[in-house]
C-alpha cells in the first residue's frame, strides 16, 4: 500500500487536515505500507513557503513520518502542461475564451439536448491552433467518452459513505462532468484534478485516502487515467470534521488550527482524541 496526504498550503493545517493526514499515514502503517507528501502548491499566489513550513511542522509534531522526499507540484507546472498538450494531437482539447457572465448567458438559453448545469460547449470544436494566450483549454468530454467506450471505468471505493465498486457512466458524466477546464483561464496552470492524477500515478499511489468533499473529482479522475494510460488507485473518501454548527472546517477557519490548540498546550494525543482517532 502506498498512499499520501497532500494539502494545498494556502493556510494553517486543521483539524480536518489533521484528520486527514493521520487516517492516511494509521493506514499506510498498519498495512506495512508507505505514506508519502505531496504539496499541492500549483497556485502560487495562495501557496507560500510559510504555510507549507508551518504544515511540515505541525504534522512532525502530531507524530507523523513520511517516506520519500516531499513532492511539490510547483516544480512540475511545465511537465503538467507538456503532458496535457499530448491530448491536442488527438483533438481532445480546444482552447476556450468564455467568461463566466458568457457561460451563465449560454446556460440561461439552453439548446435542446444540452446539459443546464456544465460549460455549454460554445467554444468547441474551436482548433488549439487558434488559440490565444488567455484561453483556457477544456476537455473534449464527448469525443474522450467516445474512445474510452470499450474501457470500463470503474473505480474502488472503500470509504464508508460511498463503499464498493462503482462505474462511471457516460451519459451521467456528460450531464454532470462536460467538457472540464483542464488549464486555467491565462495561466499555465493546469487543474487540481488533472495535476493530482499526475501525481498519483508517478508516486505509485495504491490508495487515495481523502476528504469525502472530493469524491466528486473522482469520476473525471478516472476519465483522465484512462486517457493518458494511468492505473487507477483505490479510493477511501473519508468523513469530513466540522465545526459546532455542523459546517465544514476551512483553511479561514483558525480556531481550529493545530497551532492554536499547541499554543494552548494540547498534545498530539489530543488532537487524535479530538478526531475519534485516540
Ligand atoms: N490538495 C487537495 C486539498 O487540499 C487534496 C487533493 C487530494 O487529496 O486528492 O483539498
Amino acid at each position: 500500500m502506498r498512499t499520501r496526504f497532500a494539502p494545498s498550503p494556502t493556510g494553517p493545517l486543521h483539524l480536518g487536515h489533521a484528520y486527514s493526514a493521520i487516517l492516511a499515514h494509521d493506514m499506510a502503517r498498519a498495512a506495512g505500507g508507505v505514506f508519502l507528501l505531496r504539496m499541492e502548491n500549483t497556485d502560487l499566489e495562495r501557496c507560500t513557503g510559510e504555510w507549507e513550513d508551518l504544515i511540515l511542522e505541525d504534522l512532525t509534531w502530531l507524530g507523523l513520518s513520511w517516506e520519500e522526499d516531499v513532492l511539490r507540484q510547483s516544480g512540475r507546472i511545465a511537465d503538467y502542461n507538456a503532458r496535457l498538450e499530448t491530448l491536442a494531437a488527438r483533438g481532445l482539447i480546444y482552447p476556450c475564451s468564455c467568461t463566466r457572465g458568457d457561460i451563465r448567458a449560454a446556460l440561461a438559453a439552453p439548446q435542446e439536448g444540452v446539459p443546464h448545469n456544465v460549460y455549454p460547449g460554445t467554444c468547441r470544436g474551436r482548433p488549439m491552433t487558434d488559440r490565444q494566450a488567455g484561453d483556457a483549454l477544456r476537455l473534449d468530454l464527448g469525443k474522450a467518452l467516445d474512445l474510452l467506450s470499450d474501457r470500463p471505468l470503474t473505480f474502488v471505493e472503500t470509504g464508508q459513505g460511498h463503499a464498493g465498486r462503482h462505474r462511471v457512466d457516460a451519459e451521467i458524466a456528460r450531464q454532470m462532468i462536460g467538457d472540464v477546464v483542464l488549464s486555467r483561464k491565462g495561466e499555465d496552470i493546469v487543474a487540481y484534478f488533472l495535476a493530482s492524477a499526475f501525481d498519483d500515478a508517478d508516486q505509485a499511489i495504491t490508495h487515495v485516502i481523502r476528504g469525502e468533499d472530493l469524491f466528486e473529482f473522482t469520476p473525471i479522475q478516472v476519465i483522465l487515467q484512462h486517457l493518458f494510460n494511468l492505473p487507477t488507485p483505490v479510493y477511501h473518501h473519508h468523513r469530513l470534521i466540522r465545526d459546532g454548527d455542523g459546517k465544514r472546517l476551512a483553511k479561514r477557519d483558525d480556531a481550529r488550527a493545530i497551532r492554536k490548540f499547541r499554543a494552548e498546550g494540547a498534545t498530539p494525543d489530543d488532537i487524535r482524541r479530538m478526531v475519534d482517532l485516540g
